[in-house]
């Protein structure tokens, strides 16, 4: 395939984005009074505007122009079983009418906690939190308290959320030092540089490497975090079993906490989560997403004796006591949806069916790239991304190597052709698509790679 000018092609297809979606850019254009860049969160962000939804039913969603998309970000995953399905919008209206939020504990937090740990027993404790994001702190202070260590290892690509600490070397486009010793970039202005020294980069997917560079800093460290599947920044891509474990294998020489990062991951690629399927238990894990039903929920929890020290009776006592809290923390309309999502899970064949549309996709995607002569799917289950690389990415600077112009602008053409996969990140399905769905995505894209651009 050759690409004459990205730059032409890109006028036209962001002019047939406009042209198709008048209301989206009126309300991004009002926003702008209100939100800087006219929106209110980074994912939300992309040019020329992006596209304001209305409703959602299943594998879709209506934009404020009526038009119709085949929604492949479902809440970066967390709508697993498809907008609005109904088991989860009962228990979400009958929770709501019962109770809404309040301070004391509920029923509902053990029952659900106990459901999640049957099927992830590593669980043995857990804390409910509303987001990601505050798994993943939690997770960190827990084993710095644990071990009375400071500094900690991720993955270069890695996304862990937008707490100060984790915000290097994840979102920003820019990597510092050499591929086999990568240094912190701060994804974000206003993160004090002394925290840069707390963290060490590693390569994702090289564990001879990753393992030598923890080794050497094994008795400084308190944890290496990991995505069990390189995710938003990481270009989908699942890391290799030999790498996990050999991962596992040096932490535990270390006495260094282990936590994955299962945010987007859990249920999705198995209920039983990470050691199912990479054969690799963590210390403490992080899930969120999907076990919310698409309402704010997460999770932290591991290791039972990790877990006490740090937050049981005798931890005050130790001093190694952390803080873990929020307002929201456990609410019973979250849990009510999410214990919707497992029931539907423990009784339909949920990821067998959206793990057979993911790889019907990512079969008939990679079918119409051979024929166009560029590009690569990578992904599992019902997780997938496309790359205009020229061999199919192993870790984030794999990922920057490709033509991600060329990306942004085929991803904003499937945008204006019905498929709402704006260039954010990787595309998922959920329990709501069916394999029309899937056949539209691919025909789409071939719609697209035959535009002029694309001739070859
Ligand atoms: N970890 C991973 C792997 C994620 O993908 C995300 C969000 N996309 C987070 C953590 C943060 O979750 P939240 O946005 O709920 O804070």
């Amino acid at each position: 395939m050759t690409v004459t000018s990205v730059d032409d092609i890109a006028e036209n297809i962001e002019a047939h984005y406009r042209q198709r979606t008048p209301g989206s850019a009126d309300l991004w254009n009002q926003s702008f009074r209100v939100f800087p860049e006219g929106i209110s969160g980074a994912a939300k962000y992309y040019t020329p505007h992006p596209v304001f939804v209305d409703t959602g039913f299943g594998g879709h969603v209506i934009d404020v122009d009526g038009n119709d998309y085949v929604d492949l970000l479902m809440g970066a995953g967390s709508s697993l079983l498809g907008h609005c399905h109904p088991a989860v919008v009962s228990a979400v209206s009958n929770q709501i009418g019962l109770l809404a939020t309040t301070l004391a504990p509920t029923a509902l937090e053990p029952r659900y906690a106990e459901r999640l740990q049957q099927h992830m027993p590593y669980l043995e404790r857990i804390r409910f939190t509303n987001t990601g994001s505050e798994a993943t702190r939690t997770a960190l202070r827990a084993a710095r308290a644990a071990t009375g260590r400071t500094m900690f290892a991720k993955f270069e690509g890695n996304y862990h959320g937008s707490d100060d600490c984790f915000l290097f070397s994840s979102v920003s486009r820019a990597v510092a030092g050499s591929a086999s010793r990568p240094t912190p970039v701060a994804d974000s202005a206003g993160i004090p540089d002394t925290l840069a020294d707390q963290v060490l980069v590693l390569p994702y997917n090289d564990p001879d490497t990753a393992s030598q560079l923890i080794r050497e800093n094994g008795s400084c460290l308190a944890a290496v975090i990991m995505e069990p599947m390189a995710f938003s920044t990481g270009g989908a891509v699942l890391a290799d079993r030999d790498f996990a474990e050999s991962i596992r294998a040096v932490t535990e020489d270390h006495g260094i906490v282990l936590i994955f990062d299962e945010v987007v991951t859990s249920l999705r690629l198995g209920v039983g989560g990470a050691p199912d399927y990479l054969g690799v238990t963590p210390d403490l894990s992080c899930i969120g997403k999907a076990i919310g039903g698409g309402l704010p929920l997460a999770a932290m929890g591991g290791r039972a004796d990790l877990m006490e020290t740090v937050l049981g009776p005798s931890a005050q006592g130790d001093g190694t006591k952390i803080f873990q809290s929020g307002t929201f923390t456990g609410n019973p309309v979250s849990l009510a949806a999410g214990m919707a999502v497992l029931d539907v899970l423990e009784s339909e064949p949920v990821l067998g069916h959206i793990d057979n549309l993911g790889a019907s996709l990512r079969k008939g995607m990679q079918e119409v790239l051979d024929h166009h002569g560029s590009g690569h799917m990578t992904g599992v289950g019902s997780i997938f991304q496309l790359h205009f690389t020229d061999s199919p990415p192993h870790n984030r600077r794999d990922v920057l190597e490709g033509d991600l112009e060329l990306l942004r602008i085929v991803l904003l053409a499937m945008c204006s052709h019905g498929v709402l996969w704006p260039p954010i990140h990787p595309g998922l399905v959920s329990y709501g698509h069916t394999a029309e769905d899937v056949q539209r995505v691919v025909d789409t894209t071939d719609q697209v790679l035959s535009l002029s651009l694309f001739a070859q």
